[in-house]
């Protein structure tokens, strides 16, 4: 059984971070999301919140299972005797970041592989901090997340436009 972990913050998971596990579902047999509970940020959604959301629209994709963890990624996948891990790569702007975190992890565990996947189209320019940007003034985000999340960030912030004309 081939087995990859998909880790990340997905505050919140976005319609970009479910294409990529799609298409990882194709090439591993079992894909853990794996959500960084970061003890140094807030996010906008819990780490239980977000655990809860991926899982529910995760729920209809065979191989998926959902989990949080804390501390450092490369420990994280030798406790879970996996040797993959998932990254998507949108723009060049990407790539530094992604370099530098895949090399690291490959120090701390040298068994460790990190896949990128390129971005589908469609889903170049989204991320979840554009999408809580969009969701915290009033806009919709419907198309760019799951209904669920895109439900979740209306409960959260409403659905006023929050334009001011000021002279
Ligand atoms: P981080 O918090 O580590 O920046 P995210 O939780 O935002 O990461 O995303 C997890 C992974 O999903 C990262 O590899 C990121 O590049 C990828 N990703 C995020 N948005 C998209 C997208 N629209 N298309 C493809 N990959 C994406």
């Amino acid at each position: 059984m081939s087995l990859a972990i998909y880790p990340g913050s997905f505050d919140p998971i976005t319609n970009g971070h479910l294409d990529i596990l799609c298409r990882a579902v194709h090439i591993f047999d079992r894909v853990i999301v794996a959500v960084l509970r970061n003890t140094t940020k807030t996010g906008l959604f819990t780490t239980d919140e977000r655990v809860a959301m991926i899982r529910e629209v995760t729920a209809g994709i065979p191989g998926v299972t959902v989990e949080s963890f804390r501390g450092l990624t490369a420990d994280y996948a030798r406790l879970k005797q996996a040797t993959n891990l998932i990254r998507g790569l949108r723009a060049v702007s990407d790539f530094d970041a992604e370099l530098r975190i895949a090399l690291t992890n490959k120090r701390l565990n040298p068994q460790l592989e990190t896949v990128f996947l390129m971005t589908s189209s469609e889903y170049l320019f989204l991320s979840s901090s554009t999408v809580r940007e969009i969701a915290s003034m009033g806009g919709d985000t419907r198309g760019m997340v799951p209904d669920l999340v895109a439900e979740r960030l209306v409960q959260k912030f409403g659905r006023q436009s929050a334009v001011v004309c000021e002279t």
